[in-house]
């Protein structure tokens, strides 16, 4: 597998520029700007800067706003640029998580710590420069909330409550952390199928994920070209990329019958050797968990559960990735790839949530975390499914018990079973609750989920359903400064300053299509109302024209 060469595509493929895609120069709203990290390196962010407010309205600067920035090349010039290329340790050099509990503060962690202060620093600054005392009333004490120290980062990831997934052979990819005490990311799912007819598309789809604010993206493929589609993705990728390595195996074996742990074994390693920083593994389908699911509605429905059931019944034994965990642990040691420890009993309908099948897995990820705490490899926890609204805080909290507090990673879960077509919607109500209760990333869903394989368009709609999922539950957990982004949008939405609302929200382009659909021409971005209400009837106008 290792001699195959690449063929890394050099044009990005693009989608036909709408207008309001140019007025944001390709979605993304502000410009790229840097901070530093304690080491001195890099850390890119998006400065949103901000009309002042109208003379009507008593005018005033406002500051900038600073959103994390995690498009890379994509983000910068006509996109088609590489990656900076990051210095990293060489394999078998101590994991991320060996040099938290060393006390080593890793250049990683630094890294992290600028990441995730949003450049606060800067907007206290600014808040003092414009001297306008309604901003500063306004931003102030947001603005000043805890700020993460690179010591707090070391602290956090050798409690093991957050991970930094980033193989040492990934250059390209920056670091960033997974963690509750931390902004809550999103995971964008891509790669190919059986029946994709080019794989290039995937690097459309990186490129849509990342212009959505995707932390990470995990490739999927299956089917031909799964080695060249992922060489493709991680030397494009500028955020970690995740794999499930049995999908490979099983392209490998054939058939489920015919897959053995010397396949397995060999995949991992090839794909650890390639960059892969965190890897699906689905050790904890056990053969009496499987038994528990026989009277399931909806029996097993993750691919990799499904898989090693098959294989399981077939051959008698108990899950190869169970009994060889610890040579599994050897090979993510050495190349620092985070374990996404699989949840292959995940339910798969609300009939079968929180059942003994799911929680009998869960409690043996919490298990294997341990044994893997011991072996200095870096460990995620894969949660539901779906679940009814009632019961998904349940799953965080035993997570916490069992898997003593080890970043929780949910697909969705979804609320309910009759979205089809929306289930990017139903799984962003599960992801926003369970995130408000302590989940540290969400896999997005698309629309196209349970449906077919989703395109760049499926893409975009269900990574902005998780960013607003992801953002409701940081605002629930109080992650220091996240409310900034509302205040700034509330107060360009009461003083009417059109732009601003469209550069701040989740879609600008979208935002600045829907209000010029119906109120276009010179004035309507100046206009003290839109085509909701109209002008006589607009609330907020009538509001301020109380205190005028
Ligand atoms: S017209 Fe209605 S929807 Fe539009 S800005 Fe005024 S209150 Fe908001």
């Amino acid at each position: 597998m290792t001699n195959v060469k690449p063929q890394i595509p050099r044009v990005v493929p693009q989608r036909e520029a709408s207008p309001c895609d140019r007025l944001f120069a390709g979605r993304l709203p502000g410009i790229r700007v840097y901070g530093k990290s304690q080491d001195g390196e890099p850390v890119p962010f998006r400065r949103i800067d901000l009309a002042p407010t109208p003379a009507a309205f008593g005018g005033g600067r406002q500051p900038a706003i600073f959103l994390a920035d995690v498009t890379g090349p994509f983000g910068e010039g006509d996109g088609t640029g590489s990656p900076r290329r990051r210095t990293r340790p060489a394999p078998g050099s101590p994991t991320q998580y060996e040099a938290a509990k060393a006390g080593v503060i890793t250049p990683e962690m630094s890294f992290v710590a600028e990441r995730e202060n949003l450049r606060r620093d800067a907007l206290i600054e600014e808040l003092a420069a414009i001297g306008n005392p309604k901003a500063k009333a306004l931003y102030e004490r947001s603005a000043k909330a805890k700020r993460f120290t690179p010591e707090d980062v070391r602290a956090l990831v050798a409690a093991r409550e957050a991970v930094i997934p980033l193989n040492f052979r990934h250059p390209e990819a920056e670091p960033m952390a997974i963690g509750r005490a931390f902004a809550t990311k999103v995971n964008a799912n891509i790669g190919t199928s059986s029946i994709s007819k080019d794989w290039h598309e995937e690097i459309g789809k990186l490129r849509e994920a990342l212009f959505c604010g995707a932390d990470t993206v995990m490739d999927l493929s299956t089917g031909a070209h799964i080695v060249e589609t992922r060489e493709a993705l991680l030397r494009s990728s500028p955020v970690p990329v995740g794999t499930v390595p049995i999908y490979e195996a099983l392209e490998r074996a054939g058939k489920p019958e015919d897959l053995t742990w010397e396949h397995f074994r060999d995949v991992m390693e090839a794909q650890a050797k390639q960059g892969v920083d965190y890897m699906t593994i689905h050790a904890g389908v056990l053969r009496d968990h499987v038994a528990l699911t026989k009277d399931r509605l909806t029996g097993i429905v993750s691919r990799g559960g499904g898989l090693l059931a098959a294989w399981m019944h077939a051959k008698r034994e108990e899950n190869f990735l169970y009994l060889h965990f610890d040579e599994i642990l050897e090979i993510a040691r050495r190349y620092d790839v985070t374990l996404s420890l699989g949840d292959g009993l995940r339910s798969g309908s609300v009939h079968d949530g929180c059942d003994k099948a799911q929680f009998a897995e869960l409690k043996t990820l919490g298990e294997l975390n341990r044994r893997a705490a011991e072996a200095g490899v870096q460990v995620m926890i894969e949660g539901p499914g779906h679940i009814v609204l009632p019961k998904v805080e349940l799953n965080q909290q035993l997570e916490d018990e069992w898997c003593s507090r080890a970043p929780f990673y949910t697909l969705g879960p979804l609320v309910t079973d009759m979205g089809a077509g929306y289930d990017h919607i139903t799984a962003a109500i599960g992801g926003a609750l369970i995130g408000a209760a302590g989940t540290a990333m969400l896999c997005y869903v698309t629309p196209k989920e349970h449906l077919g394989l989703p395109d760049a368009a499926d893409v975009r709609e269900g990574m902005a359903a998780f960013r607003i999922a992801a953002h409701a539950a940081d605002l629930a957990r109080g992650i220091p400064g996240a409310d900034l982004r509302d205040l700034a949008m509330s107060s360009a939405r009461f003083e009417f300053r059109w732009n601003d609302q469209f550069a701040l929200s989740v879609d600008p382009a979208r935002a600045a299509a829907f209000h010029d659909e119906t109120l276009s021409g010179s004035g309507a971005r100046e206009a003290h109302f839109c085509s909701m209400c109209g002008p006589q009837f607009c609330p907020m106008k009538l509001a301020r024209d109380l205190f005028d």
